[in-house]
């Protein structure tokens, strides 16, 4: 006998990028806590950890030298220039993580959902958070309270050219309500997982049904 979570699949690399402001974080957070085949995918980043941050569990906080020399090496799948800091995605635990069945999430821009989506085509599934205003947008980077005014200006600036590019995801969602947003994109990942292709098992499964 097989049930779904029995049968063997390959795992898959979900994207969710938005605007800073958007929600994406606590969409995240959700995801991570109430399902449980789901992990944070942990970028390196040469960006100082904010208050309450903490290494390994929000980034990898490392040296420029060190990100230099991951990227030289080839350890990472993407990396992008952001606010004048270095972000990257270590290589080596995800594509043996995929193989297990494991499913990662990213919290990554657009220009490393394009390098991720270049090079990993089959395993990603990307999807975007809209802001249901600009006012609305500018609201919660202000009552986040932890960024100067001058960085507000500029993820406000920054938010508009990443909302530029919502035409480059599979899946769009307007947060204007978090828990209808957190199904929807919850809705997305339950599906992209019932894809034939991600199914491994599939083919022995059918098999011993057809005897
Ligand atoms: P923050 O400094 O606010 O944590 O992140 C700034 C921006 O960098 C966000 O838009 C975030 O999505 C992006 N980012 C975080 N990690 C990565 C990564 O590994 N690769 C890329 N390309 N962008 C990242």
């Amino acid at each position: 006998m097989a049930n779904q979570d029995t049968l063997h699949r390959r795992g898959l690399m979900f994207i969710l990028s938005s605007p800073s402001g958007a929600g994406k974080t606590t969409i995240a957070r959700r995801l991570l806590a109430q399902d449980t085949q789901i992990r944070l995918s942990v970028s390196v980043t040469t960006r100082p950890p904010r208050p309450g941050e903490v290494d390994a569990r929000d980034y990898h906080f490392i040296t420029e030298a060190e990100f230099r020399r991951m990227v030289d090496a080839g350890e990472l799948l993407e990396w992008a220039e952001v606010f004048g800091h270095l972000y990257g995605t270590p290589k080596a635990h995800i594509k043996a993580g995929l193989k297990e069945g494991h499913d990662f999430l990213f919290d990554i821009d657009w220009q490393g959902t394009q390098q991720l989506y270049q090079r990993m085509e089959v395993d990603v599934v990307r999807v975007f958070l809209l802001p249901p205003s600009i006012a609305a947008l500018e609201k919660r980077l202000r009552e986040r309270g932890t960024d100067a005014a001058a960085v507000i200006d500029a993820r406000m600036a920054r938010a508009k050219a990443e909302i530029s590019h919502w035409d480059g995801y599979d899946y769009v969602v307007v947060n204007d309500d978090l828990d209808r947003c957190f199904e929807a994109v919850h809705g997305v990942l339950k599906a992209e997982r019932l894809r034939r292709a991600r199914q491994t098992g599939l083919v022995d499964f059918v098999r011993t049904l057809m005897g």
